[in-house]
């Protein structure tokens, strides 16, 4: 079983949604299942609304999950799981208060060195839970650190060993009850079974407290693990919400289309590909989480552009046609035209729109237009473009630059294009309304 595992904290940023495609695309290839938990055990930063926007975006780039539940339905098993723990001698209570913890994280930083909890609560006996829990004294739950170093074999990152004192004995329940985000999500993957987490590197510092929580849970199925590293910006900075590029919705605004930005996101960082242009049912077939660079990788949107227009080169003509508000190939066609100077369905779409908005006959080429307009709008039909031309030439007695300069305008809204023999005859039927 593989998952994504996002929190409803913000927007989905391109990082998260690489994570989803790839859980994804390997859960494919290893015929596992796949499942989406929203991890909303924070409530303070969960935003609402924006699990559906999630679960609305995995569903426009075609990611299927086999369930979906939210974390805090689990809260009740988070909390046995955690006195489990305690009734084991695997943890225990700690009434050490906020200002001591803060003095002492002061102190380390003071001195340099990592901080590292002090110890003083690690032999209260476990009968001390049920008298605090009575009188009502504020106390948390701490898993005690493992004795031996917790080893990660990460399919990115190789092996990484950490140390014992480095894992700590660190806080899995809070005062208030609710699970540390370490102890919900290691709680919840092994209760799903989970076998591979694939996610950002940000949490590589996680995973050994992740590993360590299971282990004394005493789950024994090994998970492994794969971390991406991160996605810089052009600044070689780590892309963050302030880079309009980050943001899946942006990217959809600016008119780039789900199977361009899949394709994209596989690449990166991607050493290993055996074409440039691809769907994701194709990578299927070859891709592997090994090739994936160990360092992070930049975002360049001039590749984006580059893909984007590769994969409208590729969509079916009456779909494409669908996104500037028509069912018909023709007009697909016609947008795939501008491809050439286009890369994205916003500009494509702002090309639709200038050839169907009434032309403005103020311009340069105003009275020429004004001519061609009372012709075309007395015409008969012409499947062919140079007996539409040639009738046109012989009712305004325009030639060359003078018939084909204004023409462009009237049909196109603009001066300059793909070939207008090209265009005419896949806007021919809606010539009496463009032409106007
Ligand atoms: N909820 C975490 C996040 O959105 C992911 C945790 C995980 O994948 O283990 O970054």
């Amino acid at each position: 079983m593989l998952r994504f595992a996002p929190s409803p904290t913000g927007d989905m940023h391109i990082g998260n949604l690489r994570v989803a495609i790839l859980n994804y695309l390997v859960a494919q290839q290893q015929a596992k299942s796949f499942l989406v938990r929203i991890e909303d055990t924070d409530t303070k930063r969960n935003i609402e609304g924006k699990d559906t926007e999630i679960m609305q975006i995995l569903e426009k780039f075609a990611l299927p999950h086999a369930s979906v539940f939210h974390q805090s339905e689990h809260l009740h098993m988070h909390q046995t799981l955690a006195i489990k723990l305690l009734e084991e001698d695997k943890a225990f209570v700690c009434t050490c208060s906020a200002e001591a913890l803060d003095a002492q994280k002061a102190q380390a930083k003071a001195h340099k060195v990592a901080y590292r909890y002090s110890g003083r609560c690690h032999d209260t006996p476990k009968s001390a839970h049920a008298t605090l829990k009575a009188s009502g004294i504020p106390f948390v739950i701490r898993i005690k650190k493992p004795i031996e170093s917790i080893v990660n074999h990460d399919h990115i990152k190789g092996d990484i060993r950490t140390a014992p004192h480095e894992v700590d004995s660190f806080v899995i329940l809070r005062t208030d009850g609710s699970p540390t985000y370490n102890f919900a999500c290691a709680c919840d993957d092994m209760l799903s079974g989970i076998s591979l987490i694939i996610r950002g590197e940000d949490h590589l510092s996680n995973t050994p407290r992740q590993i360590h929580i299971k282990t004394a849970l005493g789950y024994e199925q090994e998970t492994s693990y794969a971390h991406l590293p991160i996605i810089l910006n052009t600044l070689g900075k780590k892309l963050s919400k302030r880079d309009d590029a980050s943001s899946v919705q942006w990217l959809f605004e600016e008119g780039f289309v789900p199977d361009a930005i899949i394709n994209y996101l596989l690449l990166l960082g991607n050493s290993k590909v055996p074409k440039e242009i691809f769907t994701l049912p194709e990578s299927l077939a070859w891709f592997n989480l090994q090739s994936i660079s160990k360092s992070s990788a930049q975002f360049d949107i001039k590749k984006l552009r580059f893909i984007n227009r590769e994969h409208l080169k590729m969509m079916d003509d009456k779909a494409l046609s669908t996104l500037f508000g028509f069912a018909d190939v023709h007009i697909g066609k016609l947008a795939k035209l501008y491809l050439e100077e286009a890369s994205t369905t916003k500009e494509l779409s702002d090309k639709i729109q200038a050839i169907f908005t009434p032309k403005d006959f103020e311009g340069e080429w105003g009275v020429q237009m004004r001519i061609l307009e009372t012709l075309i709008q007395e015409a008969p039909m012409f499947a062919d473009f140079k007996d539409f031309t040639s009738y046109l030439t012989e009712g305004s007695k325009l030639q060359e630059k003078q018939l084909f300069k204004p023409l462009r305008v009237l049909l196109t809204g603009a001066d300059h294009g793909p070939e207008i023999s090209e265009i005419y005859p896949l806007m021919k039927a809606y010539l009496l309304e463009v032409a106007s």
